[in-house]
């Protein structure tokens, strides 16, 4: 193990530590709890940092992207372009044509429309590729296998229409449906919960081919595999989750057995998110009208941005306290002129000193990425990547404005029509 406080010496603070040991790890134990066999696809969207996916790669995981940006990391990093699945909701033609040039063959289809535009790309560059179609629902909530309640929303085919779409969808011209991608939680509260909703997508799946003749030969049931998130704690373990799935399978997909079908789980969290630190100093520790604020050289803009938006779980970080010193109750807050910028409040944990090194734990996943990074213009942090004591990168990323002409105004939004 490192000395955090030679590393934070070196490379300055705030600090980001990713271990790659801890990558692996995750991989191994979530592969484990897996059905066997099943593709594994690492969701950039968690941490798109070139040596997490490229750590990731090395032990089998496959690209989920969603972005140019995240494909060319992910290629850089080392997965095939053949190999990798593109997913989200308005998929540009521009970001289509360049992912199919780069040789991108698998995509998730959000809607009719998304798939024509998909098709259409493909046509223009003479090629065939395959869609799995994202479905809205059949899984979280519901008792029944297919009628249940799904909340409305800007993803995938809704359920509830299948008649309206599911014909014109496997006619779309230049595209092979090949299956079905589910994704209907993330951050699952319990093993009970994820069971339920990979059975509920298993059994909807089976019912989307026996009643409207998709295909399945790729069933992608997403995830919803946790972690901790910006406090200490172990990775949940899935031990009845292997056996479940196989079992249902068996009943609904037997083809899954005989090896002609493809079984997919993504992960963006529970694979990434124990491999990251942040290292954070003290900058002051002040009172006001009878509370305690620790006020940190981090907040907002590098760590839980998107839940100060409400995007994401409320932040409550938890740095993990080696001493024992008493505990007292203290409001975590960042350097931010907006009073959002709170990283934990009201905690209680041994107070910290003006000086002091905290660490905060468990954020590989949703950290700096997922921040407010260009808010209030301060740096980002430094990014290390640790194998055992071994520092293997280090790195910063740049928010950078570039000049530009009309002409390449033009070219981009040509790139983006
Ligand atoms: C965000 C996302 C993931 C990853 O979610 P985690 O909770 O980080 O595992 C996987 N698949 C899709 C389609 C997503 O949008």
């Amino acid at each position: 193990m490192i000395d955090p406080a030679e590393l934070v010496s070196s490379y300055g603070s705030p600090l980001y530590v990713y271990q790659l040991d801890a990558l692996t790890n995750a991989a191994a134990q979530l592969r484990s709890a897996l059905p066997d066999p099943a593709t594994l696809f690492y969701s950039l969207k968690a941490n798109p940092h070139p040596e997490v996916v490229a750590e990731l790669a090395s032990t089998g995981c496959r690209a989920e992207v969603s972005s140019t940006g995240e494909l060319m990391i992910a290629l850089q990093a080392g997965c095939p372009a053949q190999e990798c699945l593109y997913t989200g909701p308005g998929k540009t033609t521009g970001e289509l044509r360049t992912a199919m040039s780069l040789g991108v063959t698998l995509f998730s289809a959000e809607s009719l429309r998304d798939l024509s535009r998909i098709s259409d790309t493909a046509e223009a560059l003479g090629t065939i590729v395959r869609c799995l179609l994202r479905i809205n629902g059949g899984g979280g909530a519901g008792q029944g296998a297919i009628r249940m309640t799904n909340r409305s929303s800007q993803f995938g085919f809704d359920l509830d229409d299948v008649h309206l779409w599911a014909g014109q969808a496997m006619k779309t011209p230049h595209v092979a449906v090949v299956g079905l991608h589910f994704f209907p939680m993330s951050n699952a509260r319990s093993e009970r919960d994820l069971v339920s909703s990979f059975l509920e997508s298993i059994a909807t799946a089976a019912r989307l081919r026996d009643v409207h003749g998709v295909p399945v030969r790729v069933l992608d049931l997403g995830g919803g595999f946790a972690a901790p998130y910006a406090k200490p704690g172990p990775l949940p373990e899935y031990p009845t989750l292997r056996s479940e799935l196989t079992a249902a399978l068996d009943h609904h997909f037997p083809e899954y057995a005989e090896g002609t079908m493809e079984l997919a789980f993504e992960s963006g969290r529970h694979l990434s998110g124990r491999a990251g630190t942040l290292h954070a100093s003290v900058t002051e520790v002040k009172q006001s009208k009878g509370s305690s604020y620790g006020v940190l050289d981090t907040g907002i803009n590098h760590l839980g941005g998107m839940s100060g938006l409400r995007r994401l779980m409320p932040i409550e970080a938890r740095p993990e306290t080696a001493d024992d010193r008493p505990k007292e109750r203290l409001t975590l807050v960042g350097p931010l002129c907006a009073p959002s910028d709170v990283l934990g409040a009201d905690l209680e944990i041994a107070t910290p000193n003006a000086g002091d090194i905290l660490r905060i734990p468990n954020v590989g996943a949703y950290g700096l990425t997922a921040s407010l990074l260009a808010f209030l213009g301060r740096e980002c942090p430094a990014e290390l990547a640790i194998r055992g004591d071994q520092v293997i990168s280090a790195s910063r990323l740049l928010v950078v404005r570039e000049p530009l002409s009309a002409r390449s105004i033009s070219d981009a939004q040509h790139r983006s029509a």
